[in-house]
């Protein structure tokens, strides 16, 4: 390597910033490239979302608990990181999911959670649908394909026009708020699961895409890839927290920058040089740069270029964000084994409940709890339904045991709460969400030294946002590359 080092700041130090620092130096080191790399968090804590609380008893994920395996990304960053042998999968015997209906907890097919159904044999037997409503959703084969033509589609118009009503609200909609913490009526069918759009246009049907899909599957035309993961959720066995803080672990190793405590308040050009940022602390020190990732929540990015890129700025502020939270609940297990079974359940809004879903955390994984305990985690708030985070956390506790006693009739008091609050945490892909990123990526083609990445952009899952990471880390050590041959 050669030259003084281009210098390259990351603010936000949650997963998209911390893998965007890790693949920075990874790539400076493929290409040959020197690179001085800072990352600048404003909490005291790094991981954002991950928030992992290791006790002796229990393990509670405050964010995050999982990750999905279809999308590679997290999977290939924890075997570069050398995690292959924490990871873990869901325990398979209790392999259910539920869903409330008119007031009864009744079984998902298994799989839809990843929207890929493998049997619906339950839908029949466990009354989730009614007769009509089963008809409907299997007429989806022979329902017409949309004349609606390129328009966008909100995911709710998409799947009752295909499904029919009962199937949308009682499948599908609970696990787009379960994923998205959203509204189903407002989220774009193409920013979140292009593919079935996809599907309806290449084969005139999702049902029968999915079964030449499988079908190809299975006769090896698409097979999986060896050593590909069973479970279609995984996670670390000493909780997500482990991918955080071996990414810091060998930042630090690496000699990158870290400072936590110090937000970055607004990115302006460099004084010095026209090409170069200069990041202004909130302590109003600076840092002058070669290039600048903002990895942060898109309303909090757009104030940081409100001067340097209105037009970006405007885009960014208008994405909107939801806020919910998540309240872990740890009882004897004999209070409540007789209550609960399978990995959780959600709660479609048309019940009209305060809770968005459950999860009996100590039954979809091993170790999340001692012997003797049994660990759960409620959801709450989302789009409409933020009202719910007034509440103290006293009074969210109370709500959710009133909800499990309710729903599952769990009557005795937890040994130990915690609740976890996240306020405007979850973007919302909601219709235009497309249009308004490939502008902001048109708008920043002049400037390939800023880069934009986090959740509020190109997915809002752990695998998307890691990919993500990767990317401007490519994009930027690249134009580097190109000036260092230059
Ligand atoms: C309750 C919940 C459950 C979820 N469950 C799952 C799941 O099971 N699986 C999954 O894949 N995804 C899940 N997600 C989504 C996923 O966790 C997030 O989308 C992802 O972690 C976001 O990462 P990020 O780095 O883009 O953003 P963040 O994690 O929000 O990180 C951004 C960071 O920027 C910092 N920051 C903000 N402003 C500034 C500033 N001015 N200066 C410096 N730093 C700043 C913040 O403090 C934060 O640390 C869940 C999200 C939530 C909220």
């Amino acid at each position: 390597m050669a030259g003084s080092p281009f210098h390259v700041v990351i603010v936000g130090g949650g997963i998209s910033g911390l893998s965007t620092a890790f693949f920075v130096m990874e790539e400076a080191k493929k290409y040959g490239v020197a690179i001085q790399c800072t990352v600048v968090e404003r909490d005291a804590r790094w991981g954002g979302k991950i928030l992992t609380n290791r006790l002796p008893n229990l393990l509670i994920e405050g964010g995050p608990d999982s990750f999905l395996t279809s999308k590679p990304w997290a999977m290939d960053l924890c075997r570069t990181l050398g995690l292959e042998d924490q990871l873990i999968s869901t325990v398979v015997e209790n392999n259910r999911t539920f869903s409330l209906s008119r007031g009864v907890l009744r079984e998902l097919p298994q799989g839809l959670l990843a929207f890929r159904p493998q049997r619906v044999d339950t839908l029949v037997s466990g009354g989730l649908l009614s007769w009509g409503g089963l008809l409907r959703m299997g007429a989806e084969r022979f329902w017409p394909q949309s004349s609606r033509g390129q328009s966008e589609e909100t995911l709710g118009s998409f799947f009752r026009r295909r499904f029919g009503a009962a199937a949308f609200d009682y499948l599908i909609e609970p696990l787009v708020a379960g994923i998205y913490a959203g509204d189903a009526d407002e989220l774009s069918l193409e920013a979140t699961f292009p593919r079935f759009k996809e599907l309806e246009q290449k084969y005139g049907s999702v049902i029968k895409g999915m079964r030449v899909a499988q079908a190809k599957a299975k006769v090896g035309v698409s097979p999986k890839p060896s050593g590909s993961p069973s479970s279609l959720f995984m996670t670390l066995r000493n909780g997500l927290g482990t991918l955080t803080e071996t990414l810091i672990q060998r930042l630090t190793g690496q000699g990158v920058h870290l400072m936590t405590g110090c937000g970055c308040r607004e990115v302006q050009p460099s004084p010095h040089n026209k090409k170069k940022f200069s990041v202004v602390l909130e302590n109003e020190t600076s840092l002058d740069t070669d290039a600048v990732v903002l990895a942060t929540p898109a309303f909090r990015t757009a104030q940081m270029i409100l001067q340097l890129e209105p037009q970006v700025s405007s885009l960014l502020e208008d994405i909107p964000y939801t806020s919910t939270a998540t309240i872990s609940l740890a009882y004897p297990t004999e209070a409540v084994e007789s209550c609960i079974q399978g990995y959780g359940f959600v709660v479609p809004r048309k019940e009209k409940r305060p809770l968005l879903a459950c999860t009996w955390t100590s039954l979809k994984w091993t170790n999340r709890s001692l012997k003797g305990e049994t660990l759960i985690r409620c959801y709450v708030g989302g789009r409409g339904r933020e009202e719910i985070l007034e509440c103290e956390d006293t009074q969210l506790i109370d709500l959710v045991r009133r909800e499990l006693q309710d729903i599952v009739g769990i009557t005795s008091s937890p040994n130990y709460t915690e609740v976890h609050r996240w306020v405007q945490g979850m973007p919302q892909y909601v219709v235009g969400h497309q249009a308004r990123v490939a502008k902001i990526k048109d708008l920043l083609l002049s400037r390939p030294t800023l880069q934009i990445c986090g959740a509020g952009l190109n997915g809002i899952g752990i695998p998307d946002c890691i990919r993500e990471g990767n990317r401007v880390a490519e994009t930027l050590i690249q134009s580097f590359s190109s000036r260092v041959e230059a």
